[in-house]
């Protein structure tokens, strides 16, 4: 159902496209109001949910037919288990009582049974994608892409430029610009701002579409409501920073002749000829000592060394040269759960008092979107994630939500909460940017 998802993303797209060129040259305003294009989103969803296609019709499912991945239930009692399967090379998407399940490539596989794990159940990507047919893209069907993601902040920041200014904090492996939506009354572009700083980022992982849409969407929600009272104050003492799709090449690839693929890594070609390293594996914290892997082919490849890659290599320019960042988010997607580190180490934070802080935050923007708080390693230890070396490195109180949805490529019946109410846990963030110590107090 991802094709009803992005076909409506597109729709409010160009819907905002032809709003935007019929303004007076010089215009200020920018006709995308939130609620319309939340409304378009859902309702062309919900109107165009159809019957299954036959695979045959499908186009670039046969592909998968080649790809050597394996979606697979594998044994795994706790954490301590989860986090050895990440190890080898199980890229963890779904986590139960007893059992997780995810993709792995064959011969990672191969590996797991030779190493005695219980495999429950195993199907080819190919088996698995038919089950999602409603949710491969038609040939012809439009996507909130790349392209329409820059072109829909190029059109906020003109229609703002009084709060809001775009710049490139580098390039992708394949050249891409990754694009920065910086808020702020005051400071434009890169010129630093003593003001207090939040940072939101999507799109880590390429297939995870909806981290975008949720990062996109709230920037429009905050310059729409610009003059609210709480959203004036942001504005106007905070500096803010929303970069929604980190990860472009991944994301086009994914989306690449009207088909999905499952896409996870970046695309950096490997020495073995295998594609991209795993950018949630690749910061400098703990790099690669747990839960990663040194296996380039693997799904949780953590690359050749921390920050081997310009999509992280560029936050971390970003971040070192902001010292007034004091919240993050980083938007994943699919477990619907609100994460703090400690990712890469077992056991909770050693400062107290941050530790209460990262705790009554995730709280917080947990009973905005019912999702599940809790300290990243509970799920499985994680090193050289966003998270863990932005709060060592910058002393920034951080956290990955992962979005709900029970799968990348999730229904219509998500888009509504998902956005929503990820927008009020983003404001609740900026309500506590100016001092995360005051929630002690
Ligand atoms: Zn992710």
């Amino acid at each position: 159902m991802k094709k009803l998802f992005i076909s409506a993303a597109f729709a409010f797209a160009l819907a905002g496209t032809t709003a935007y060129a019929a303004q007076p040259a010089g215009e200020k305003a920018l006709n995308i109001s939130f609620e319309q294009l939340l409304n378009q989103l859902k309702n062309s969803a919900l109107n165009n949910i159809g019957q299954p296609k036959p695979a045959s019709e499908i186009v670039g499912l046969q592909d998968l037919k080649n790809d050597d991945r394996f979606w697979v239930t594998v044994l795994a009692a706790d954490k301590y288990a989860r986090t050895a399967l990440l190890e080898l090379g199980l890229d963890i998407a779904e986590i139960k009582d007893k059992t997780v399940s995810g993709f792995v490539h064959k011969p990672e596989l191969a590996a797991l049974s030779e190493k005695g794990y219980v495999i429950q159940s195993k199907q080819s990507i190919y088996a698995y994608a038919k089950q999602y047919l409603k949710d491969f893209p038609d040939s012809d069907s439009a996507y909130h892409n790349y392209k329409e993601t820059t072109e829909l902040l190029q059109k906020l920041a003109a229609a703002n430029k009084n709060i809001a200014s775009l710049f490139s904090i580098g390039k992708t492996v394949e050249g891409r610009d990754i694009w920065c939506l910086r808020l702020n009354t005051s400071a434009k572009g890169e010129v630093p701002s003593s003001k207090p700083g939040a940072l939101y980022i999507g799109n880590h992982h390429a297939r995870e579409h909806l981290s975008n849409e949720v990062a996109l969407l709230y920037a429009v929600y905050l310059l729409e409501h610009k003059n609210d009272a709480d959203i004036k104050t942001y504005l106007s003492t905070l500096d803010i920073h929303i970069i929604p799709m980190l990860n472009p090449d991944g994301v086009e690839y994914d989306i690449a002749a009207g088909k999905y693929r499952w896409q996870r890594k970046n695309m950096r070609v490997n020495p073995d000829n295998s594609i991209g390293v795993d950018l949630n594996r690749n910061y400098d914290s703990l790099w690669c000592q747990s839960g990663a892997s040194h296996y380039p082919a693997a799904e949780t490849y953590c690359g050749p060394a921390a920050f081997s890659e310009p999509e992280t290599l560029a936050i971390k320019n970003f971040v070192e040269a902001r010292r007034n960042i004091k919240t993050l988010m980083s938007y994943h997607s699919y477990s619907g759960l609100v994460l703090y580190p400690w990712a890469g180490k077992d056991t909770p934070l050693e400062n107290e008092k941050d530790r209460k802080v990262f705790e009554i935050m995730a709280q917080k923007m947990a009973a905005f979107t019912g999702y599940t708080p809790e300290q990243s390693s509970d799920l499985y230890v994680a090193t050289g994630d966003t998270t863990d070396w932005a709060y060592v490195n910058g002393g920034i109180f951080a956290f990955t939500t992962e979005l709900e949805g029970n799968s990348f490529y999730p229904g219509p019946e998500v888009i509504d909460n998902a956005v929503s109410n990820n927008i009020k846990a983003a404001l609740y963030m900026l309500s506590v940017t100016d001092n995360p110590y005051k929630l002690l107090q």
